[in-house]
């Protein structure tokens, strides 16, 4: 039996997010630049690769896998990839298979989703509104994403949608959000933004809306129960007692689940990235690619990175100005 990974803040790392590509068919303005340079294909970690290395973590203890990307579903062949980790669902070393995605190819890919063991997918969706929804991804439609999430519930898939809180851009569909997200009955998650990458052209403090302000003002109307529930991850949830949906908040700019953290994250490139906040990684490519000590050289390098996950993060937006900025675009580290 495999020792579980275990920081050096007594915190068990069960859960990976890997991102599985840097490319997207969309362009959030939040997220990247219209004209993004993106990897070469070499540098990337094959599907066979990202299944090593996953079925690694897996056999270290890892229960949870969350694929993301840049886009996942634009990655070819990534079907391959979720067919093959079912297996482990199987065999019930993993607990749950889920993606991150803009939605835009789940039209294609959701029944064969459901197919592979994933129940719950999380869709990002910022406005229900055409043109701002056009604005906001630049290149996505809505219609597409619409027909998605309808593919994904006709398919049996638990959908949560999370929106980005965007000043002067989606205050006003706080309400209609959350009830459009009843009707449907999806619970949705409220994202604070994060200044992530170098976008040129946004200001990031222009963009910042509180979600302790958004909070309040959802209080406004509707009476908010708070739920002990935590998934172990950033989010702290309420219920709204009218509509009995839940609503997530991830504030990642307050420091309010470091202590609690089980995750790490791995780059389409093998980087392991122990804290979404620090620019701490390490390289688990090389020792994947290398074969002459075997399967143990891999364990050992993840060993070793999980000694190093940091306490916690440090991004302040207090001193109106933007400290612990990120230069990495959240498509790299896969949000
Ligand atoms: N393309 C997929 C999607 O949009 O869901 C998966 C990758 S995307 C990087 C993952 C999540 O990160 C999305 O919910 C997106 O809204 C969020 N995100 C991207 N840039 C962000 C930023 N600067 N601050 C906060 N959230 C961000
Ligand atoms: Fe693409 Fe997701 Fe980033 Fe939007 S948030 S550009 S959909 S990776």
């Amino acid at each position: 039996m495999n020792t579980p990974l275990i920081d050096p803040f007594h915190r068990a790392v069960n859960y990976l997010r890997v991102s599985v590509t840097d490319r997207c068919d969309f362009r959030c303005v939040y997220c990247m630049s219209e004209n993004m340079t993106f990897l070469p294909k070499k540098e990337l970690l094959t599907l066979e690769e990202l299944d090593r290395m996953c079925s690694t973590f897996v056999r270290l203890g890892v229960e949870k896998l969350r694929i993301t990307g840049g886009e996942p579903l634009v990655r070819r062949e990534i079907m391959t990839f979720f067919r093959s980790m079912k297996r482990h669902l199987d065999n019930g070393h993993l607990k749950e298979l889920t993606l991150t995605t803009n939605g835009s190819q789940l039209e294609r890919f959701a029944g064969e989703l459901f197919d592979c063991g994933v129940r719950r997918v999380n869709i990002s969706l910022d406005t229900i509104d055409e043109e701002k929804f056009a604005k906001i991804t630049r290149w996505g439609r809505i219609s597409q994403v619409l027909r998605g999430i309808d593919a994904a519930q006709e398919a049996g898939l638990r959908v949560k949608i999370n929106a980005v809180a965007l000043k002067g851009f989606n205050e006003d569909e706080l309400f209609s959000l959350a009830e459009w997200c009843s009707s449907r009955d999806m619970d949705m998650t409220w994202i604070e933004v994060m200044p992530m990458g170098d976008l040129g052209n946004e200001d990031r403090l222009d963009q910042y809306w509180s979600l302790s302000d958004l909070r309040t003002r959802l209080a406004s109307r509707y009476t908010l129960a708070d739920l002990d529930e935590r998934s172990g991850g950033p989010a702290r949830y309420v219920r709204i007692e009218e509509t009995g949906q839940k609503i997530g908040f991830i504030t990642p700019m307050t420091h309010n689940f470091c202590e609690s953290c089980n995750r790490v994250r791995l780059t389409c490139t093998g980087q392991l990235f122990m804290c979404l906040g620090q620019e701490d990684m390490v390289d688990l490519r090389a020792p994947l690619r290398d074969n002459r000590k075997g399967q143990g050289q891999l364990e050992a390098a993840i060993r070793a990175a999980i000694k190093l996950k940091p306490k916690g993060h440090d991004f302040d937006y207090s001193r109106q100005a933007v400290d612990g900025q990120m230069s990495r675009h959240m498509s790299h580290t896969g949000g």
